[in-house]
């Protein structure tokens, strides 16, 4: 097969069966070996290692000569490269190549031809330069060139012919050795655009070698970790991260080591004191076990994602308007509490918080100020609490706050003093002086539950049980309550029926002019009989009917009773007293009151003068354009108004004096005390005197005693009420009353 060498190896007298020695041989092999490994890593690099110098040239042949034919072809196969043997004239000697097909000539055709006989004349030219060259200064020079190989297609070529140390026919013999560089330079071309566009790219990437030092970096990094590359190269990950450790835990690297692979985030320190988040992307690069160990790492600043992804799970976790942790973040922040305890052996606390005239303030002055108001009180909240506790907003008016660390569960009293205290100053929003009281219910854990569903539905109950006994308090939770909780609900459901089930009905309670014992009035209170319950009382339900929204078509029931019982007592032939209305806010803030209490006089054919609306002072305060609208406009059908309960709110005289108001009763409370304490005695008498400045009228509620009665009287004030003069009575006592007069409170 290889004619040239075998002529050559028998002139030279050398056995061809001698197998190959020396370390130039294994050199070669070695070399051959790192290069297919090398060009299987990357092409690019396949050329550099292959670049064989001129010695290395020599010896190959010195190798040749001493090899066997199985040892050629061998080498044959595993050469890239095709050589050519000529003498100094040019003449093609011998063509060895493991891909005969790709010469541009068959094998056979080149052998014992002149490069004038192959090439073109521009070639052939360019060949005998390189090997007048090659001859002149007897070592390896090289050119490159374009050719078609075997199959027509033009490639690119890298010849590089050395001069041998031996003759043919007396002739100087050269080597060459010709390599196909089309796709060695495609992929450096690829490879240049490929590192320019890692110059380029946004992300940092970093190449460390097996020590684990940065052994190369791309420009982004300095923009990423704020560092000069030239500062870090040869140093550790670390030299990147100003502080807060080695950027790549111990772990990570472990990852590495095991799988090749690790990914995730970290946090950078960079020197001026800022901090990014970065994802990185780490390769373990090693394809065989004795080549190169490298890490190529990716660095994606992702603090913008961070910060957004943190903001969603913010928003996603807390309410938008108080920034208070939501539902969802309490129930975990619950849970996790619940798992403490369990494990530290002392107690938490559940509050759970509903302010008492929300409701009221955001329908009548609207959901701005409604919203600011909770934030008000988000803020007041926060001044009470302790760091480690968690208030969060449950929706509408409703808050909680989870306690933790006590070591007995009263401790929480002192808190829920002090926030019952916060929650009574008023709170200041734009113009507005609002009011508005807490309602807490508070269940221990783990006494009172053991998941936190459990302790959220006792806290709540709690909640209930302390609005119901008259707001601005708070409750624990007990057993008991669970059961009063359950006829909570109950009342609830049985309330929605009870208008559709004519459970309702009114009765009537006297009012009595003091100097004269005249029968002036009498008020509508409203009953319901609940079948199999017996009665329930107005201030059980009313409050109820106020948070359904059941409370308008119950009012607009009870003035429609109203008007046909008057009606009823003068067909009668009797003259009724005025009666008065209570009012519940929750009407009076909706339009068309009026309209409706218009189209009930006139379809009773009733005087306005005989109807009076009592409201409260909450309703005043908490003054909205539509509250206002309908107050002036029952006033200007001829309705008096008259403030309910008066002594309890927070309003000041001064203040309801802007209102067209009749009358003014004097809380029950109040009343009661009279005679045993001092104080009260004293506000009785100076709200009698201011009212009456004010061109108001005094009613005393809830008399009940001659000596009340003496001293109200002696007081100045003007009408009683209560059960020393007549307890709220059926139509039929009244009509009763109408009927006798004098038979009152005029004693
Ligand atoms: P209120 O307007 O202050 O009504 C007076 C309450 O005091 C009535 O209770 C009455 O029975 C009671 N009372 C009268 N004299 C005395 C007394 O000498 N001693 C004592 N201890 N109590 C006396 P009632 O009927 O249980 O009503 C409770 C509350 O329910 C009322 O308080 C009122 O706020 C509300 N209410 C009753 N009827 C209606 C109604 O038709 N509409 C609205 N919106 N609320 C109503
Ligand atoms: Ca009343
Ligand atoms: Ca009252």
């Amino acid at each position: 097969m290889h004619r040239l060498l075998e002529r050559q190896l028998k002139k030279m007298a050398l056995d061809a069966g001698k197998p190959p020695s020396g370390e130039v041989w294994k050199h070669f092999l070695q070399k051959v070996d790192e290069a297919y490994y090398q060009a299987d890593q990357d092409r690019y690099t396949l050329e550099r290692s292959l670049t064989i110098s001129s010695e290395e040239m020599q010896s190959l042949y010195q190798q040749l000569k001493t090899s066997s034919e199985a040892r050629m072809s061998a080498i044959a196969t595993a050469f890239p490269d095709m050589l050519f043997f000529q003498d100094e004239e040019g003449r093609f000697l011998d063509v060895l190549t493991s891909r005969p097909e790709e010469l541009y000539v068959p094998r056979e055709e080149i052998i014992g031809s002149r490069m004038e006989d192959i090439f073109d004349e521009d070639m052939a030219r360019r060949f005998h330069k390189l090997l007048s060259d090659t001859l002149s200064s007897g070592s390896l020079q090289q050119i490159e060139y374009q050719m078609p190989n075997g199959s027509g297609q033009l490639r690119l070529y890298e010849a590089r012919m050395v001069p041998m140390d031996y003759r043919e026919k007396g002739k100087r013999t050269l080597l060459t050795v010709v390599r196909d560089v089309t796709d060695a330079r495609q992929d450096e071309t690829r490879a240049r655009l490929v590192a320019k566009a890692v110059n380029a790219a946004r992300e940092g990437v970093v190449i460390l070698d097996e020590n684990r030092r940065i052994i190369s970096a791309n420009p982004a990094v300095e923009g990423i970790c704020q560092v000069a590359l030239l500062d870090v190269l040869g140093s550790e990950m670390s030299a990147l991260c100003s502080a807060g450790g080695p950027l790549l835990e111990e772990d990570a690297w472990l990852t590495l080591d095991t799988v090749g692979r690790w990914h995730g985030e970290v946090q950078l320190y960079r020197p001026d004191g800022s901090q990014a988040s970065l994802w990185l992307s780490v390769d373990r690069v090693q394809p065989e076990v004795h080549a190169p160990l490298h890490y190529v790492i990716l660095l994606n600043d992702i603090s913008e994602l961070h910060a957004s992804r943190m903001e969603l799970e913010r928003l996603a976790t807390h309410d938008p308007l108080t920034g208070l942790p939501n539902r969802v973040l309490f129930q975990d922040r619950l849970e996790q509490a619940l798992l403490r305890v369990q494990r530290s052996g002392l107690s938490g606390a559940l509050f759970f918080m509903d302010l008492d005239r929300f409701k009221i303030i955001n329908d009548s002055l609207g959901h701005q100020v409604g919203d600011q108001l909770l934030q008000a009180v988000t803020s007041r909240l926060h001044a009470h609490i302790r760091q480690g506790d968690t208030l969060a907003r449950m929706g509408g008016d409703e808050f909680t706050l989870i306690v933790e660390d006590l070591k007995r569960p009263e401790e929480v009293v002192h808190l829920l003093e002090k926030l019952l205290k916060a929650f009574r100053q008023p709170f200041t929003v734009g113009q507005h002086e609002l009011r508005t009281t807490a309602s807490i219910g508070v269940s221990l854990f783990p006494r009172d539950g053991a998941t936190a569903e459990e302790l959220i539905k006792h806290a709540d109950t709690a909640m209930y049980s302390a609005k119901d006994g008259g707001r601005d308090q708070y409750r624990f939770f007990t057993e008991k309550l669970n059961l009063s909780a359950y006829s909570y609900f109950d009342t609830e459901q049985g309330l929605h029926q009870a208008l559709a089930r004519q459970e309702f009905y009114l009765v009537y309670q006297p009012q009595y002019e003091l100097a004269t014992g005249e029968l002036v009035g009498v008020e509508a209170l409203l009953r319901w009989n609940r079948p199999g319950q017996g009665l329930v009382s107005p201030a059980r339900f009313i409050p109820m009917a106020e948070m359904t929204g059941l409370i308008a078509p119950l009012g607009a029931w009870v003035r429609e009773a109203v008007c046909q019982q008057i009606a009823a007592w003068r067909k009668e032939g009797a003259v009724p007293p005025r009666v008065a209305i209570n009012l519940s806010s929750g009407e009076l803030v909706k339009p068309g009151l009026n309209a409706s209490v218009a189209s009930q006089l006139a379809t009773y054919r009733i005087p306005a003068e005989l109807l009076e609306f009592e409201i409260t002072e909450s309703v005043i305060i908490e003054r909205g354009d539509v509250a206002y609208q309908n107050l002036f406009g029952l006033t200007e059908m001829g309705i008096e108004l008259a403030i309910d309960d008066f002594g309890t709110g927070h309003s000041s005289l001064v203040n309801l004096k802007r209102f067209p108001l009749a009358s003014l009763k004097i809380d029950r409370s109040f009343v009661r005390d009279i005679l045993v304490d001092v104080n009260d005695e004293a506000i009785v008498r100076a709200t009698i005197v201011l009212a009456h400045s004010f061109g108001m009228k005094t009613v005393a509620e809830g008399v009940e005693n001659s000596q009340q009665l003496e001293f109200l009287r002696e007081a100045g004030c003007d009408r009683v009420q209560g059960y020393a003069c007549g307890k709220p009575m059926s139509p039929r006592g009244i009509s009763r009353l109408l009927a006798a007069p004098g038979s009152g409170c005029a004693q």
